[in-house]
């Protein structure tokens, strides 16, 4: 038998290979996994990133543009206080109050309205366009609250030129602290879809400014049902005035698309502004990444597994076949009993055992009597087939698991029977003797009991000095005898003290 290196032995065994070609996937997963996770995560940093940029820039241009308009109308409200402008001719009164911003190209409509609403000062006209303004928001609100400042309102359509507007307004205050009118300026929402027009967010991104309490000033992509909307009872809105900036990914309650969101407050002003791309556009490069990858991945880890199935079950295979080659090189092809070489190494092992336990062992020889004959006149195939029956008689005459029946030459057999003393051995004996007694080849006309053998016994006690060649001696001696004395019977060995001084006498005579 090939015996595999003790230390190797968990290489060649089918189930490290298994377990090895299922853990290595496993862990190759993982890994990717956790790459395309990372590179996800890229994704949407990069995301992050340049909405955080497109913010800057456009809450730049906002705060600036409106720090200006702003300025604009403070100058009206200082301006009217000057000494003689109250008093002044209508054309003075313009010059005077309205500075070039006014002229800007998104700057709607800008005049100053009495305590009651009426407009006094018309930037855009002289005399000035008629309209009472006291029913608009931002005059009602100055008019209630005068350390307001700056005031932002929704947008609105202006009644002079139908255009969308965004109002913002200053309170003018007389002498005496009392509402004495409001100082107006528009600014025309194409500034904003202007500034927003220029920006590429993809199919499902987009750019929204609010006013802090949720009314919406301005989405690009342009939708008029957009404007004016209120999403103050949003949860994506309680995030952006959670916070002067930062970033998040919700779903929209406008589209039920989900998007990531930076968002900030424009300067000091009751703006927000946020930036918004579908995260299933930010993740598309990824996905078609991660599909690949993906499938790579899963196809090697397939590969793996596939590979080490075979690799196993081959080895299996091999482990099997290893064994079945082990047990025929220890069998006896012909009577399938253990053959000569099983019989030594059982003998040996026997021995030292016996040697430990101080207990008998015996051994019978057997051999067929006249087996010769049974060649010459039947032919060696039916030689073969007596020979078989004998094996079975003789394998049927022991029944302990520890006795061992070997065939050991041609018509030749052995029994070993550890634990046995001569007397039972005798016994095993007559058995095989009765065995043979119904032993026929009817096929070629031997019948029951011709077919005889003579064997030899052997007794080693645990207190022998001797070796296992020489037990087999004295067995083969005694079987000897058996044959002299006539055959068909059964001789006991000498003790191996008469054993030795019988072969000396024997030497000695010549
Ligand atoms: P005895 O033992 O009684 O003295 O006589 P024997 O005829 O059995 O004598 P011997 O032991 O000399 O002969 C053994 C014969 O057994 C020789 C051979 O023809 C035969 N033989 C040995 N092995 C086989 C075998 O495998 N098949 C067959 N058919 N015959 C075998
Ligand atoms: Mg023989
Ligand atoms: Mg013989």
């Amino acid at each position: 038998m090939i015996r595999p290196v003790p230390n190797a032995r968990w290489i060649r065994s089918a189930r490290t290979w298994i377990v090895l070609g299922v853990l290595a996937p496993v862990g190759m997963l993982v890994v990717s996994g956790l790459m395309l996770l990372d590179l996800r995560k890229d994704a949407y940093d990069k995301a992050d990133q340049t909405s955080r940029n497109l913010l800057q820039v456009i809450e730049r241009d906002i705060d600036r543009n409106f720090e200006i308009f702003d300025l604009s109308l403070k100058a009206i409200v200082d301006n009217l206080k000057a000494p003689g402008v109250a008093s002044a001719t209508p054309e003075l009164q313009q010059l005077i109050l309205f500075d070039r911003a006014a002229t800007a190209q998104d700057m709607g409509i800008m005049f100053v309205l009495d305590e009651r609403g009426e407009v006094v000062i018309d930037e855009g006209a002289l005399p000035p366009r008629k309209g009472n303004y006291a029913d608009r928001e931002y005059f009602r609100v100055h008019k209630a609250r005068p350390d307001l400042g700056l005031y932002i309102g929704r947008p609105l359509v202006s009644r002079l030129t139908g255009e969308r507007m965004l109002p913002f307004s200053r309170r003018i205050s007389k002498a005496d602290g009392s509402f004495g009118g409001v100082a107006y300026g528009s600014l025309k929402l194409t500034y904003f879809s202007r500034l927003f027009d220029r920006l590429g967010l993809g199919q499902d991104g987009a750019i929204n400014l609010y006013l802090r309490d949720g009314t919406r000033i301005m989405r690009q992509p342009f939708r008029e049902a957009d404007i004016g909307a209120n999403i103050a009872n949003t949860l994506n809105f309680e995030r952006f005035v959670s916070a002067r900036s930062g970033s998040f990914i919700g779903t929209s309650v406008r589209d039920k698309v989900e998007r990531h969101y930076a968002f900030t407050q424009v300067g000091d002003l009751p703006l927000i502004l946020n930036v918004a791309l579908s995260t299933r556009e930010i993740e598309a490069e990824w996905r078609e990444k991660a599909l690949v990858i993906g499938a790579i991945v899963l196809a090697l880890c397939g590969l793996t597994i596939a590979l080490s199935l075979l690799f196993g079950r081959e080895l299996r295979r091999r482990g099997a076949l290893e064994v079945e080659l082990s047990r025929l090189s220890l069998t006896d092809a012909l009577t399938g009993l253990a053959n000569r070489r099983r019989f030594e190494e059982t003998v040996e092992r026997a021995w030292q055992d016996r040697r430990r336990g101080a207990d008998a062992l015996s051994l019978l020889i057997v051999d067929a009597d006249h087996f010769k004959r049974y060649n010459d006149r039947y032919g060696h195939a039916v030689g073969d087939e007596v020979l078989k029956g004998l094996a079975r008689s003789i394998a049927t005459s022991v029944h302990r698991p520890i006795d061992l029946v070997a065939r050991v030459g041609g018509e030749e057999f052995a029994l070993l029977l550890p634990d046995t003393d001569q007397e039972g051995a005798l016994r095993v004996a007559g058995k095989v003797h009765d065995a043979l007694r119904s032993l026929a080849v009817t096929s070629a006309g031997i019948e029951a009991g011709t077919i005889t053998v003579s064997i030899g016994l052997a007794v080693s006690a645990g207190s022998d000095d001797g070796d296992p060649e020489s037990l087999y001696r004295r067995a083969d001696a005694a079987l000897y005898a058996a044959k002299a004395a006539g055959r068909n019977q059964t001789k006991c060995a000498l003790a191996l003290e008469e054993h030795l001084s019988e072969r000396m006498l024997r030497l000695v005579r010549g």
